[in-house]
């Protein structure tokens, strides 16, 4: 394969306040790296858009850098070595990396993880057996310890993440009322994913109105992935010794200034629920654990997900600024 000079990296130019906009975003144009000797040429494939990244795009301590004005940003991605000088990787090798938001990238192979595109498609390593798929069953299994036989509410439920919490939790004969932003999310989360209730809280004045309806015995288990009025309500419709597993907040991703808490927080005391965060990326001594689980699922059919693809890099930004919008299904992924 002959190899271009030149490719596209998106750069942030400007850091958003409030919602993301397209004018936040560049593409530049810049060489296609050289290896050296123990290194690899990465092309990559297919790049992954994710709520984080809107946290790194401020300019903020917490627990990943914010990302540099008028530098490639970072990101999930799958690639094909194209170039070799490292004799652990063969031309054609499919690598999972951190270096999205580019077409090229070079390695020492560190940070090159192989996968096998034969067990399943390259871009899947990036959502069921992926980041998305293993926050799902790491917030499930190690923070929340979910037991057969729960119930369990989770929000942005036909998400990247929600999507497989709601069926993990099928999986363990749970009771699952997921919350979503359409009516063809709820549709698919009722038939596809299987869940015993699904809202659309757009239609709901009064999410916590709604949740104990749904829930009229109590919830044990919130998997908290919107913050906000989904939070206080699952604070109001918890069980006893209740635990809230909080992996995202994104109804306050995008605001200007801090917004008070859940004015009902003191119920947790009462209550006495456990409430924890967590981060997938501290927990990955149990990526093994996670692909040999999810694989078999994914082999007996019992776990399926949606995928929606936004075609070339240019328009990366597009497909970042959607997960805002919620038009959405499944896992968003860009195709370089
Ligand atoms: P999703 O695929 O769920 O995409 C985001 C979805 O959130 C949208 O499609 C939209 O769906 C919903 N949404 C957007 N804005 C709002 C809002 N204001 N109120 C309610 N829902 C909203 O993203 P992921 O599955 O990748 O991530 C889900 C959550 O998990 C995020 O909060 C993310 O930050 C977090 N996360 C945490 C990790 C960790 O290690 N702790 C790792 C990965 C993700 P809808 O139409 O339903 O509104």
């Amino acid at each position: 394969m002959s190899l271009p000079e030149s490719h596209t990296e998106i750069h942030l130019k400007s850091r958003p306040e409030g919602m993301p906009l397209l004018e936040n975003f560049t593409a530049a144009e810049a060489d296609v790296p050289a290896i050296e000797e123990g290194e690899i040429l990465v092309k990559n494939e297919w790049l992954s858009v994710d709520p984080y990244m809107r946290g790194r795009m401020k300019d903020t301590k917490s627990y990943v850098p914010p990302f540099e004005l008028g530098q490639p940003m970072e990101g999930g991605c799958v690639g094909k070595v194209v170039e070799t000088k490292n004799s652990a990787f063969a031309v054609g090798d499919y690598v999972v990396g951190n270096k999205g938001w580019r077409e090229f990238w070079k390695s020492d192979g560190k940070d090159a993880l192989p996968i096998d595109a034969k067990v399943a498609a390259p871009q899947n390593y990036l959502s069921v057996l992926g980041m998305t798929g293993m926050t799902a069953w790491v917030g499930l299994n190690e923070i929340g310890k979910l037991k057969e036989g729960e119930t369990v509410f989770v929000s942005a439920a036909s998400g990247a993440v929600g999507s497989i919490v709601a069926q993990i939790a099928k999986i363990k004969n749970c009771k699952v009322i997921a919350s979503a932003g359409s009516a063809e999310k709820i549709a698919w989360l009722k038939e596809k994913a299987g869940v015993d209730e699904a809202f659309n809280y757009h239609d709901v004045d009064d999410v916590s109105q709604k949740l104990q309806e749904l829930a009229p015995d109590g919830i044990d288990l919130y998997f908290d992935n919107v913050g906000g009025d989904h939070l206080a309500a699952a604070i109001d419709a918890m069980n006893n010794f209740g635990r809230i597993v909080s992996c995202g907040m994104i109804s306050g991703y995008n605001d200007k200034g801090p917004k008070p808490g859940p004015s009902n927080l003191f119920k947790i005391i009462g209550k006495r629920i456990r409430m924890q965060g967590f981060i997938v990326r501290d927990h990955q001594d149990l990526q093994e654990a996670f692909v040999g689980e999810m694989s078999g699922w994914i082999e007996s059919g019992e776990i399926t997900w949606e995928e929606t693809v936004t075609r070339g890099i240019e328009n990366a930004p597009a497909a970042f600024i959607s997960l805002f919008e919620g038009d959405k299904m499944g896992k968003a992924l860009v195709k370089v």
